[in-house]
């Protein structure tokens, strides 16, 4: 049967120009961006704002709450584990279409990394945009070969022990990291705890930090 040898060809033939061009919605974008900032519709700052809006408020806040609900409920916890695409909707996160969410969980003996190799398949639902960095070649390139230093490169050390686990996002799967709760936060509420969360813990590029002395 010839079938399967051209459906490969075709996904080869995908993956290859998608490695090099933007994709067609990227470029529309871009067109329609240009033309109301033309018009004077729009400025190039109020654009830069919602991304950021997006990036940084929207996004990993949601990521932030399921992974505080995590650590405060077993329940939720074994859920998320277990199917994160219909958990995190249970969290009011966006539903994932055309994708699913799956949770890796960090210990004291495995950290978890994400990555798309490919291009820049991310978490949106739970983490909003992807940072640049995560979208450059180098990253893509490097954190598959060199886990531990492209890690150590974010300031993240990790013991010797430790095994990394790398985690390959596709346009059918993607990856956010269940963190491991600090150490000195058993008397915070799940809201403060959702406040220490940040982004790259998600991606796994860092730890969760212990809240500051007298927080
Ligand atoms: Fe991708």
């Amino acid at each position: 049967m010839t079938v399967p040898r051209d459906t490969k060809k075709i996904i080869a033939i995908q993956e290859e120009l998608h490695s090099h061009l933007p994709s067609d919605p990227a470029l529309r974008v871009r067109a329609l961006e240009s033309l109301l900032v033309e018009k004077g519709l729009l400025d190039s700052a109020t654009v830069d704002r919602w991304i950021e809006v997006f990036s940084e408020q929207v996004g990993p806040k949601n990521g932030a709450r399921v992974v505080a609900r995590a650590w405060v409920d077993p329940a939720f916890r074994t859920r998320l584990l277990g199917d994160a695409t219909s958990a995190v909707v249970e969290m009011g996160c966006p539903k994932l279409e055309a994708n699913s969410l799956v949770a890796v969980e960090n210990t004291p003996r495995q950290h978890n990394v994400v990555v798309c190799t490919l291009c820049s398949c991310y978490p949106w639902a739970v983490l909003g945009v992807p940072p640049t960095w995560y979208k450059s070649f180098e990253y893509r390139s490097r954190v598959v070969r060199e886990p531990r230093v492209v890690l150590g490169e974010f300031g993240l050390e990790l013991d010797d022990d430790v095994e990394i686990r790398v985690w390959d996002s596709t346009a059918e799967i993607r990856y956010m990291v269940l963190p491991e709760r600090p150490p000195g936060t058993e008397h915070l509420e799940e809201e403060a705890l959702a406040a220490l969360v940040t982004r790259d813990a998600m991606v796994g590029t860092a730890k969760v930090a212990a809240p500051a002395a007298g927080n």
